[in-house]
C-alpha cells in the first residue's frame, strides 16, 4: 500500500523593525544577555504595552507579495503558557481575527500551496542552559515576529522545499527581515501526516518544532514521514504529539503531548486597540513593493529565454536581478548578460554573503556596451568573457583593453595573413595534414581565431587553410 504525506509549514520570521514590537527597546542583536530590554518587555506589572506601526506595515506586505487578503479589522489576543521565556506568562499574538488570510505560493508545477494566514505576535525569550543552572537572556522577547501559516497542501519534501524557498525569495524582496536562518531569524514547525492515496480524510498529525535549516527541514520530514508508515504498518496508531528534530542523529523524538488550541486560554488583549486598515493604506505599501519576484523567474525563462536554473540564479539575489535588468535593457540578447553574470561575476563572488552584497566594480552600462560587441558579433563570447575579469580587476570600462582596430571587421587579405603565418609556423599540424589526418587542420583554424580574437569567418579560414597546404604539396 502506498502512502501520500500530508504537510503543513508555520514559518516565524522576525522583522527587522528599528524597535520592538509593543516597547521602544533596541532590536540589533547584541551578545550582552538582557542589555536590549524595559519593564514592557520583561513584562513588570503595570506596564502598557503600544503597538509598533512599522511592525503592522511590514506584515501587511508580507501578506501582499503572497496573494494574502488584508482584513480591514483585527485584533491582538493573549495566547497563555507558563514559560520561563516568557515573562508576562503569555504572549501577545492573534488568534481568531489575523491581519492576513487565504493567500498563496504558486510553486513551478502550477499547483498553489494555500496560505491560511500571517499574524503579528512578539518573541520569547532565549533559555541558555550552564551546567545545571538555566539562564535567560531577554533581549529577543518582544522583536516582532510573522508567523505565516500554509494549509496542508504539501504532499513531498519536494515541495517542502521550493516552497520555503519561494517564500524566502518572497520575504527577501519586499526587504522586511534579515532571514539569516543560522542565527533564528526564520523558524519552522512542521505538520505531518501521512494517508493512504486516493484517501481524503486526515489522519493524527504531529508537529515538529523549532527548525531553522531548510535542509534540517527536509530531513525531519522524511524521517518523520517514514516512521509514521511503519507504525501504521505494523499495526500501531500515531500519537498526537510534539516532536524535536535531532540533528546530528538525522531523527525526531517525542518531546511532550501536543498542546490542544484551549489549553492556551486565548483571549483578547485589552491593553491594545483594534487594528484598523485603510484601502487607502494597503495601496500605499502596494506601491512600496517591488516586482513580484516569481513573476520575474517566469519573465526571464519565457520572455527573455534564458535557462530556468541560470533564471533561478539571476532572481535568488535582488540587487544581481535589478543589475541585470539594467545591464539588458535595450540588448536583443540578454542570454549573453545572463552568462556574463553567472559565469565571470559569479565567481569574484564566492560566498552567499558577497552575493547579496553585490559590490562590483563594473557598471551596468560598461556591461551592456561589452555585450554589445558580442550581440554585434564584433568580439566572440569567449573573448568578452576575458575582457571582464580585466574590467572587474581594473574599473575600467572595455575601451581600455579592445582597441577600434580590435573590433573593426577583419577583411579577407588579414585572414589570408594569418593563414599563411599558421602554416609556416605549425610544421607538425601541416605534415600531419598532408598524412592524411586530416582533422590537424583544427590547430590551425585555432591559430587563426586566436589571432584574430574569433572574428575570422571559420569556414573561409578552413578553405584558405586547405588551399594552402594543398598548394605545397604540388609544388
Ligand atoms: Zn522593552
Ligand atoms: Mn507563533
Amino acid at each position: 500500500m502506498k502512502y501520500e504525506l500530508v504537510c503543513g509549514i508555520e514559518t516565524h520570521i522576525e522583522l527587522s523593525t528599528k524597535s520592538k514590537i509593543f516597547c521602544s527597546c533596541n532590536t540589533k542583536f547584541t551578545n550582552s544577555a538582557n542589555s536590549n530590554c524595559c519593564p514592557v518587555c520583561i513584562g513588570l506589572p503595570g506596564t502598557l504595552p503600544t503597538l509598533n506601526k512599522k511592525a503592522v506595515d511590514y506584515a501587511i506586505m508580507a501578506g501582499l507579495i503572497t496573494n494574502c487578503k488584508i482584513n480591514a479589522i483585527s485584533k491582538m489576543d493573549r495566547k497563555n503558557y507558563f514559560y520561563p521565556d516568557l515573562a508576562k506568562g503569555y504572549q501577545i499574538s492573534q488568534y481568531d481575527m489575523p491581519l492576513c488570510e487565504n493567500g498563496y505560493i504558486e510553486l513551478s508545477s502550477g499547483k498553489k500551496i494555500s496560505i491560511k494566514r500571517i499574524h503579528i505576535e512578539e518573541d520569547a525569550g532565549k533559555l541558555i542552559y550552564k551546567n545545571d543552572l538555566t539562564l535567560i537572556d531577554y533581549n529577543r522577547a518582544g522583536i516582532p515576529l510573522i508567523e505565516i501559516v500554509s494549509g496542508p497542501d504539501i504532499q513531498s519534501s519536494d515541495e517542502a522545499r521550493e516552497y520555503l524557498e519561494k517564500l524566502k525569495l518572497l520575504i527577501s524582496y519586499i526587504g522586511i527581515s534579515d532571514l539569516k536562518m543560522q542565527e533564528g531569524s526564520m523558524r519552522c514547525d512542521v505538520n505531518i501526516s501521512i494517508r493512504k492515496i486516493g484517501e481524503n480524510k486526515l489522519n493524527t498529525h504531529t508537529e515538529i518544532k523549532n527548525m531553522n535549516s531548510i535542509t534540517f527541514i527536509i530531513n525531519a520530514i522524511k524521517y518523520e514521514a517514514d516512521r509514521q508508515i511503519k507504525i501504521i504498518e505494523n499495526g500501531g496508531e500515531v500519537t498526537k504529539e510534539t516532536r524535536k528534530y535531532i540533528e546530528n542523529k538525522n531523527i525526531t523524538e517525542s518531546m511532550r503531548a501536543k498542546e490542544s488550541i484551549n489549553d492556551y486560554r486565548y483571549l483578547r488583549e485589552p491593553d491594545l486597540v483594534t487594528i484598523s486598515i485603510t484601502q487607502n493604506h494597503i495601496d500605499k505599501l502596494k506601491k512600496r513593493l517591488p516586482q513580484n519576484p516569481l513573476d520575474k523567474l517566469k519573465y526571464y525563462v519565457n520572455e527573455l529565454s534564458i535557462p530556468e536554473h541560470d533564471a533561478k540564479l539571476l532572481i535568488k539575489y535582488k540587487k544581481i536581478s535589478n543589475f541585470f535588468d539594467e545591464t539588458i535593457n535595450g540588448l536583443k540578447k540578454p542570454k549573453i548578460v545572463a552568462n556574463l553574470i553567472i559565469g565571470e561575476i559569479f565567481a569574484r563572488l564566492s560566498t552567499e554573503n558577497l552575493k547579496e552584497e553585490f559590490n562590483i566594480s563594473v557598471s551596468s552600462k560598461d556591461l551592456r556596451d561589452l555585450a554589445l560587441l558580442v550581440e554585434n558579433k564584433k568580439i566572440t563570447a569567449n573573448y568578452a568573457k576575458s575582457v571582464l575579469l580585466k574590467m572587474l580587476d581594473t574599473k575600467k570600462p572595455y575601451t581600455s583593453f579592445i582597441s577600434v582596430d580590435d573590433i573593426k571587421d577583419i577583411d579577407d587579405d588579414t585572414i589570408i595573413k594569418y593563414c599563411k603565418m599558421a602554416v609556416d609556423s605549425n610544421p607538425k599540424a601541416v605534415n600531419d595534414y598532408l598524412s592524411s589526418r586530416k582533422q590537424a587542420i583544427k590547430s590551425l583554424v585555432g591559430f587563426v581565431m586566436k589571432k584574430t580574437n574569433g572574428k575570422a569567418n571559420a569556414d573561409f579560414t578552413k578553405k584558405t587553410l586547405i588551399s594552402l597546404i594543398e598548394a605545397m604539396k604540388t609544388s
